[in-house]
C-alpha cells in the first residue's frame, strides 16, 4: 500500500451548502472535434438533446435549445479549439419525447448504458464478474466539492441507481466510500443506507488521490478486476439516462477560493461560458484576482472571458493574483520522496526525459519548497 499525502490546508473556503443554478445560458460553445462531421448549419434551429455532430463512434447533442450561429474559438483544458455557437431561445424544446423502455434485465440495461454513451461502464459490466460495487464520493482536488456535494444532494437516486445495478449483475457488495471528516455525507448516508442490505459505507482518511480509482480500490483492499468504482457523479448521470431517459447536457462545477465571498456548487449547461456563470454567481472580496481551472493541485491558470464548461471541467479556483517566486532547486528531495508513483520529478528538470508513469497529480509541484513548476517539465513544457 503506497503512502499517501494528507495535504495541508491553507484555505478556509465558506462552502454554500445549498445547490446553485445556473441552467439559462444565452448562449452555449460545443467544441467541433476532430473526424466529427457538423449536421447543422448557421441559422438551423436545434433542439434540447438534438444531435448536432457524429462520427462512426459517437454523437454529440445540444444542450439546449436554440438558433446555430457561427464558430467561435473557445478554451477547453487549456487549448484553443473551434466551438459551434447556439444561442439559446430559452424554450427547451425537445423533439417528442422518446418512449420508456422497461428495464428489466442485464441486457436490456445494458444497452441503455451504451445507448446513453456510458460506453466503458457497460462492457466492464458485459465483460467481468464484478464483486464490488465502489460509490466514489470523494473529490481529490482539495478545493473542489462535486462528488461530496452530489452524493449529499441526491443520496436517494445515487443508492438505488447502484442497488438496480448490483441486482442484475449478482454484485454482492456495494460500498459506499467517503472522507471521515465529510460529516454531512456520514450523517445523509447513514440515514439512508438502513433499506439497503448490501450497502456499507467505508470511512476513508482525508488523503490526497484517494478520489482516485485506483488507490481508492488499494486503500479498501479490493481486487482490480471484480472491483466497479463509478463516482456519484456518474451514477446520478445513469439513473437520469435510465430512469428519465436523459442524455447528459449538464454538469457540476465548483468555484471556490479565498477571493469570493461563498464558495459554491453550480449546476451548469456543458458549454457555458466561465464569465457569465462567475458574472451572475459570484462576489469578489478582492479586485486582483487569478482564475485557477480544475483545482490547485491538477489546474492550469485560465482566462474565465475564453473558457467553456466541458464534460470533465470540475471549477474554478480564484485566488489573489500574486506569483510566486520561483527559487533554485535545493536538492531536499521531497518531490521524489512524495511522488506515489515514484517518479523523479527532479530528474525530469534536470534531464529533460519525460516519465510515461507521470498521473500529472501535481503533488510534487505543490509541496516543492522552492515553488518550480515541475509539472511543466514533467509534461515536456519549460518553465516561463
Ligand atoms: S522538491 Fe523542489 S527543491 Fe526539492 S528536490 Fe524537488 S525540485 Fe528541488
Ligand atoms: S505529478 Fe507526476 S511526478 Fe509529480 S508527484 Fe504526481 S505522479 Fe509524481
Amino acid at each position: 500500500m503506497r503512502e499517501l499525502i494528507k495535504l495541508n490546508k491553507n484555505y478556509k473556503y465558506n462552502l454554500d451548502n445549498k445547490l446553485v443554478m445556473h441552467l439559462d445560458p444565452d448562449y452555449v460553445y460545443i467544441p467541433i472535434k476532430k473526424n466529427y462531421s457538423l449536421l447543422v448549419k448557421n441559422k438551423d434551429l436545434v433542439l434540447k438533446e438534438q444531435i448536432i455532430m457524429e462520427n462512426n463512434l459517437n454523437k454529440i447533442i445540444s444542450p439546449i435549445s436554440g438558433v446555430a450561429k457561427e464558430i467561435k474559438m473557445r478554451n477547453i483544458a487549456g487549448a484553443s479549439v473551434p466551438c459551434l455557437v447556439i444561442e439559446n431561445d430559452f424554450k427547451e424544446k425537445t423533439k417528442s419525447m422518446r418512449k420508456k423502455s422497461k428495464i428489466d434485465s442485464r441486457e436490456a440495461l445494458i444497452s441503455k448504458l451504451y445507448e446513453y454513451y456510458f460506453k466503458y461502464i457497460a462492457s466492464v459490466l458485459e465483460t467481468h464478474k464484478i464483486n464490488n460495487l465502489v460509490i466514489n464520493g470523494i473529490e481529490d482536488e482539495p478545493y473542489i466539492f462535486n462528488n461530496p456535494f452530489i452524493l449529499n444532494n441526491y443520496c436517494k437516486e445515487i443508492l438505488a441507481m447502484a442497488d438496480i445495478i448490483a441486482d442484475f449483475f449478482a454484485i454482492d457488495k456495494i460500498i459506499v466510500a467517503i472522507k471521515a471528516s465529510d460529516t454531512l455525507n456520514v450523517n445523509k448516508c447513514l440515514s439512508i443506507i438502513g433499506t439497503y442490505p448490501s450497502v456499507k459505507l467505508s470511512l476513508v482518511d482525508d488523503k490526497y488521490l484517494l478520489g482516485n480509482s485506483y488507490f481508492l480500490k488499494e486503500y479498501l483492499h479490493l481486487e482490480e478486476l471484480d472491483t466497479l468504482v463509478l463516482s456519484a457523479k456518474e451514477l446520478l448521470d445513469i439513473n437520469n439516462a435510465i430512469k428519465n431517459e436523459r442524455h447528459i447536457t449538464e454538469s457540476f462545477i465548483t468555484i471556490s477560493g479565498p477571493c469570493i465571498e461563498k464558495s459554491k456548487v453550480i449546476k451548469v449547461k456543458i458549454g457555458t461560458l466561465f464569465k457569465d456563470i462567475i458574472d451572475k454567481n459570484v462576489k469578489l472580496t478582492t479586485p486582483n484576482v487569478k482564475y485557477i481551472l480544475n483545482g490547485l493541485m491538477t489546474g492550469e491558470e485560465c482566462d474565465i472571458a475564453n473558457t467553456i464548461v466541458a464534460t470533465s471541467t470540475k471549477g474554478i479556483i480564484i485566488i489573489p493574483d500574486e506569483k510566486p517566486q520561483s527559487e533554485v532547486c535545493n536538492n531536499c528531495g521531497l518531490c521524489y520522496k512524495i511522488c506515489p508513483v515514484k517518479v523523479n520529478p527532479k530528474k525530469v528538470m534536470d534531464t529533460g526525459k519525460i516519465s510515461s508513469n507521470c498521473l500529472d497529480c501535481g503533488l510534487c509541484s505543490y509541496m516543492c519548497p522552492c515553488h518550480i513548476n515541475l509539472r511543466k517539465y514533467l509534461r515536456g513544457e519549460n518553465e516561463e
